[in-house]
């Protein structure tokens, strides 16, 4: 059976790995991160609207008939149609033994592995553009891990302000800033003022009148790919609810605590999340000088999805989706959106051409065209903005209707029945209780005791 190679468990690689026709291929699933995620709820479980586990789906649950490495993919032979991964387990005790391909290298950590078909859909990374000091002090929000890492600094920051005897620290702790005015950088902020109206103002109302909380863009707008008058309806609501918009803003760097701007100003900060775009991942980058690129670093592909070579010509057997790829000449957006339509679209092409073998497979399917739904996003206080402008030009909607359509859409499209069940759960139980403020941060119980033994 040809073996087909998937590299990447997220929007595109999982959709792929779940429906391909495992009668008709061998597939072969890479990737470092053992679940899905569903990103477009990542922003309400950073507060703990939702908890982590309504968001994911396990990549084992779905692994009947694949074979399946929790690895990294380091670089692809395109010549010999190869690729080298390193597991990311971080202590690998027993050596993986391979039986079903005998060319595993028998070192533990890394594995070779080889295909007949490869499907490059790796994603993107968070894009710092080099300002200093971005990565060592303000937060992104792209994997579970990350979201767990705001929610417990933002729940430390209002424990460390009530330790606070001074009314200057207590602001700065109890500044949050978000950089980036785009659709994640907008539903973090309107998570999070949620959290402080319903959840601290009760738990820390003698903190209250610290808290700020602050979007700044290099933009003169926030939701710039929005219709304008979305845009303007989410800025005005933001003003209104005391969520305060510094467009025009640029970053000069950042240190820890505090956020440094080109005017020189300097904001004292306790959680500042980073959330302006994106950039490729080191996998795509190691196809520099081998692959075509765009501009904005994407692998080029032709409009079937077949990734070219520096020269234009299409490399047989690959192809790349999502985040990581673009087509030539018709820019798309980076959106789960497009990595969806392309799974669907690469596996029918797929599974058509494992039926028609002597066809080629430009043969057995038309080219990939994208159909823009829209877009949506919470802003707030039970409110949102969805804009169909794309289909027809009246189509928009902002508020609490759009609010409903966002929830609704969102729980649709979320994967499992299990997930189907506990979304809404969760959204009640978070309305009816509130939501959960316990951080499970580590600290150092054995220590303490080894000190005390010490002491003592
Ligand atoms: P991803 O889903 O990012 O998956 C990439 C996969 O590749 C991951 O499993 C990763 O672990 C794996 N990987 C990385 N490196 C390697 C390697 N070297 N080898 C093997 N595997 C590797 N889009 C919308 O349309 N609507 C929304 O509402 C929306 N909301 C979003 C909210 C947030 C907070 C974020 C971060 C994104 C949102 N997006 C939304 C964008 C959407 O999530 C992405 O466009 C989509 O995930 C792209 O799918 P992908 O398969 O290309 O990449
Ligand atoms: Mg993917």
């Amino acid at each position: 059976m040809r073996r087909v190679m998937i590299l990447g468990s997220g929007w595109g690689g999982f959709k792929l790995l779940r429906e391909m026709n495992k009668d008709a291929y061998q597939i072969v699933a890479v990737s470092p991160r053992n679940h899905f995620l569903f990103t477009p709820l990542l922003a309400s479980t950073s507060v703990g609207t939702l908890e982590f586990r309504c968001i994911t789906e396990p990549v084992r649950g779905y692994t009947r008939n694949v074979e399946y490495y929790q690895a990294w993919c380091d670089s692809v032979d395109l010549e010999h149609s190869k690729v080298d991964c390193t597991s990311n387990l971080s202590s690998v005790t027993k050596s993986i033994t391979a039986d079903s391909q005998g060319d595993i290298q028998g070192n533990n950590k890394k594995l070779q592995l080889d295909y007949d078909h490869l499907i490059i859909a790796v994603g993107s990374y968070s894009n710092t553009f080099n300002i200093p000091g971005v990565k060592e002090h303000a937060f992104f929000l792209k994997e579970v891990s990350d979201a767990r890492k705001i929610r417990s600094r933002v729940l430390e920051c209002f424990e460390r302000a009530e330790m606070s005897r001074s009314d200057e620290e207590k602001n700065g702790l109890l500044h949050f800033a978000v950089v980036g005015g785009g659709p994640t950088g907008v539903e973090f902020s309107s998570e999070l003022h949620d959290f402080i109206r319903e959840d601290c103002s009760r738990l820390f109302p003698q903190l209250m009148n610290h808290v700020t909380l602050a979007v700044y863009d290099v933009a003169p707008t926030i939701l710039a790919n929005f219709d304008h008058s979305l845009s303007e309806y989410c800025m005005n609501k933001f003003k209104r609810s005391g969520i305060e918009v510094r467009t025009g803003t640029v970053v000069d760097k950042v240190e820890d605590g505090r956020l440094v701007l080109k005017d020189g100003k300097v904001i004292p900060f306790g959680c500042l999340v980073w959330s302006t775009g994106l950039t490729e991942n080191p996998l795509t980058a190691s196809l520099e000088g081998r692959v075509l690129k765009s501009r904005s670093k994407r692998i080029m592909t032709d409009p079937y999805l077949r990734v070219l070579d520096t020269k234009g010509n299409v490399i047989p057997n690959v192809y790349a989706l999502g985040d990581c790829a673009t087509i030539k000449d018709h820019e798309l957006p980076q959106t789960a959106q497009v990595a969806n339509q392309q799974a669907i679209y690469l596996r029918k092409a797929l599974n058509k051409l494992a039926k028609y073998p002597e066809r080629s497979f430009a043969d057995v399917t038309a080219p990939f065209s994208f159909k823009n739904l829209g877009s949506m996003a919470y802003i707030g206080n039970w409110e949102a903005v969805v804009d169909m402008t794309k289909i027809n030009e009246n189509a928009k909607e902002s508020g609490k209707l759009a609010w409903i359509f966002w929830r609704s859409s969102y729980l649709t499209m979320s994967v499992s029945i299990r997930n189907k069940m506990i979304i809404p759960m969760y959204w009640m139980l978070t309305w009816v209780f509130g939501r959960d403020v316990s951080s499970f941060q580590e600290y150092d119980r054995r220590k303490r005791l080894m000190d005390a033994e010490r002491d003592g």
